[in-house]
């Protein structure tokens, strides 16, 4: 039986150096973190903190320069580039503020891209319907508003069902009503599939639907805050 309380993943001296040129910027410095199965975590911090980059190292769009990071048991700094496409492919759902839809496909077929590839798919219409879209199967993107896009953009994340959800700034280019939707949606697909959540996010109310919130300085966490209790969307004092 596989142990479910076992850590997803456990990260080691994480350190990521990038040059470009003569310049030399340390985004990571040393972080060190276990992620739980099913947690909610989010990430708050500066502009050029590091986030992003813990976050793409997490989902194997980036790679460390030093450290370890586990993913159930296996080390993915162990994995070439085709085994950090399998692992993206099979594990990892992620969202970004900008929507990255193809907008020559309705929201159904933007959603089907991915659950045509995956190997245990919810239908495209099941995870549109999941995002409160199942009226706008047909649409196109640009028939759709900026919420409605993004919740397209998680619909596509969460149709494979995947054991992590990474968002960098969901809500970044949205309005305040807007951005509650998606995160409610995040927060549901949290709790009612238990699907492991890390959040980027600038709106510190966020933080109060978290399990833990890292705060991110100068590529380190600088502290852990976990809050009393997990707050629903509709709890949050925006
Ligand atoms: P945050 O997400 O907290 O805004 P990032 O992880 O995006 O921070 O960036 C951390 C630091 O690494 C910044 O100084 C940024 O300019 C630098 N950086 C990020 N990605 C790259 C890259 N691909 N090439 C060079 N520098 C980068």
């Amino acid at each position: 039986m596989p142990d479910t309380s076992a850590p997803v993943f456990q990260v080691r001296g994480l350190t990521k150096t990038y040059r470009t040129g003569a310049a030399e910027v340390q985004a990571l410095r040393g972080v060190d973190l276990d992620v739980l199965p099913g947690e909610f975590i989010v990430l708050l911090g500066p502009s050029g903190s590091g986030k992003s980059t813990l976050l793409n190292i997490l989902g194997g769009l980036d790679t460390p320069t030093g450290g370890q990071v586990i993913f159930r048991g296996r080390e993915l700094g162990a994995a070439d580039e085709a085994g950090l496409t399998r692992f993206r492919r099979e594990h990892v759902g992620f969202v970004f503020q900008l929507y990255n839809l193809i907008p020559s496909l309705t929201a159904r077929e933007n959603v089907q891209l991915v659950t045509d590839i995956a190997a245990d798919p919810m239908p495209a219409e099941e995870a549109l319907r999941w995002v409160g879209l199942g009226e706008r199967l047909d649409h196109f993107p640009s028939q759709l508003s900026g919420g409605e896009q993004q919740r397209v953009a998680i619909a596509r994340a969460v149709a494979k069902r995947p054991q992590l959800l990474l968002c960098d700034e969901p809500t970044g280019a949205l309005d305040y009503e807007t951005g509650k939707l998606v995160l409610e949606v995040i927060a549901r697909t949290n709790a009612e599939l238990g699907t492991t959540a890390m959040v980027i996010t600038h709106n510190a109310a966020i933080a109060g639907m978290a399990d833990r919130v890292l705060r991110i300085a100068s590529g380190r966490i600088a502290a852990i805050e976990r809050p009393p209790r997990k707050l629903t969307p509709a709890e949050i004092s925006w």
